[in-house]
């Protein structure tokens, strides 16, 4: 499979970047690592006129770390922050993630943070090869009014198979969106859409400069099933973060149970969470009641399109939930003796 022709720059810092996206806005795409993007182009699912290589763009490679937050650019390699220490010990949900990425030798090299969020929707009915598309009538996806994935549906029901994204999710993370002379805040929870083509709100002269985490005293874990660990996607996953009290530290103050891999976009699951509010860290009820809902929210929103059987994933996002939960209680409970 060829790549398609187009036009490529690299610009020297982010404003040279930012001034090329405002020029040629839709017809651009910003190429990070390329490990989503040059697999679509390959595929012909993309054929962007230009690629704005951000491989100069040092200035978007770190990870800092403040008294209640960490910073990371969106250009940042996943092995930095798989090596980080700060990441480790504050934002072990994000470390696990990184960690589980596809292939280690390509993903976590040339993969970055910022394109592992950005990365699009797939779907097994889409993700193919222009000939394996052209013997079929076209799907919502592209361009047509049918949906091969769930039947009568009126839109696109791809599935985000971010790991990086489920787990920032979880740890309640924040965007720092760029235009030129513009900057805007948004909290990832509320950045991604409905729909499976445009799935979430970036503008096209947009770019991600960082991903700010905050801090709290917080434990967080993250748990995926993939058919082989090594180089598949997530086919179903889940972050937690669990937030001890300040007056009594055996309880949770605060909890976040996000899954991923089973929808549009990863699920922040709020009334599942709320189970937990209140709660010892050692009441496995609460934890199975917080589990059980989980997946009664989930299934609603999920579709059979990256593999497995629908009723599988369904039935695996209680195990994964659970898991996750007993890995950050158990951190809680270290910290606190
Ligand atoms: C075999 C294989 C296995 C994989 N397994 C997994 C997996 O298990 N889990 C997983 O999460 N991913 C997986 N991936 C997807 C991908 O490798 C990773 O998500 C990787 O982190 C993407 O980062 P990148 O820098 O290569 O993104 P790119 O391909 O460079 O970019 C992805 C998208 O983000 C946009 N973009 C990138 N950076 C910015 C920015 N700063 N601002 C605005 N837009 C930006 C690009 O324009 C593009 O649309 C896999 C890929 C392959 C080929
Ligand atoms: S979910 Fe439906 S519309 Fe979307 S890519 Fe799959 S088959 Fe196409």
């Amino acid at each position: 499979m060829l790549l398609p022709t187009f036009d490529y720059s690299e610009p020297e810092n982010l404003e040279g970047a930012l001034d090329l996206l405002a020029h040629h806005r839709g017809d651009a795409k910003l190429l990070a690592g390329g490990t989503d993007l040059l697999v679509r182009m390959k595929k012909g699912l993309l054929k962007p006129k230009v690629l704005i290589s951000l491989k100069s763009l040092n200035e978007l490679s770190y990870i800092s770390e403040g008294t209640d937050w960490i910073k990371i650019g969106a250009r940042t390699p996943l092995a930095h922050i798989v090596a980080s220490v700060p990441v480790q010990n504050n934002a072990r949900a994000l470390f696990q993630a990184c960690e589980k990425v596809g292939a280690i030798t390509i993903q976590h090299y040339r993969g970055t943070i910022g394109g592992n969020i950005l990365q699009d929707n797939r779907c097994h009915h889409y993700n193919q090869s222009d000939f394996h598309r052209s013997g079929r009538q076209a799907c919502h996806k592209d361009g047509g009014k049918i949906c091969y994935a769930r039947e009568n549906a009126d839109r696109c029901n791809s599935t985000c198979q971010s790991d990086g994204a489920t787990a920032l999710m979880a740890l309640g993370a924040k965007l720092v969106l760029m235009s030129k002379g513009n900057e805007r805040i948004v909290d990832l929870d509320q950045f991604y859409t409905a729909d499976g083509i445009m799935p979430h709100q970036m503008e096209p002269h947009e770019l991600l400069k960082e991903i700010t985490i905050p801090l709290n005293n917080a434990k967080s874990a993250y748990q995926r099933l993939a058919y082989r660990s090594a180089i598949d996607y997530p086919i179903v996953c889940a972050g937690v973060l669990l937030k001890p009290s300040h007056s009594e530290n055996d309880r949770i103050d605060e909890a976040r149970i996000v899954v991923g891999a089973m929808g549009r976009a990863p699920l922040f699951l709020a009334q599942a969470s709320s189970f937990l509010e209140g709660r010892k860290f050692n009441d496995t009820d609460a934890f199975q009641k917080a589990a059980d809902a989980s997946m009664d929210s989930a299934a609603t929103f999920a579709v059979h399109n990256v593999g497995s059987t629908l009723e599988y994933r369904c039935e695996m996002v209680p195990t994964l939930v659970i898991r996750a939960l007993q890995e950050a209680a158990q951190a809680a409970k270290n910290q606190n003796g």
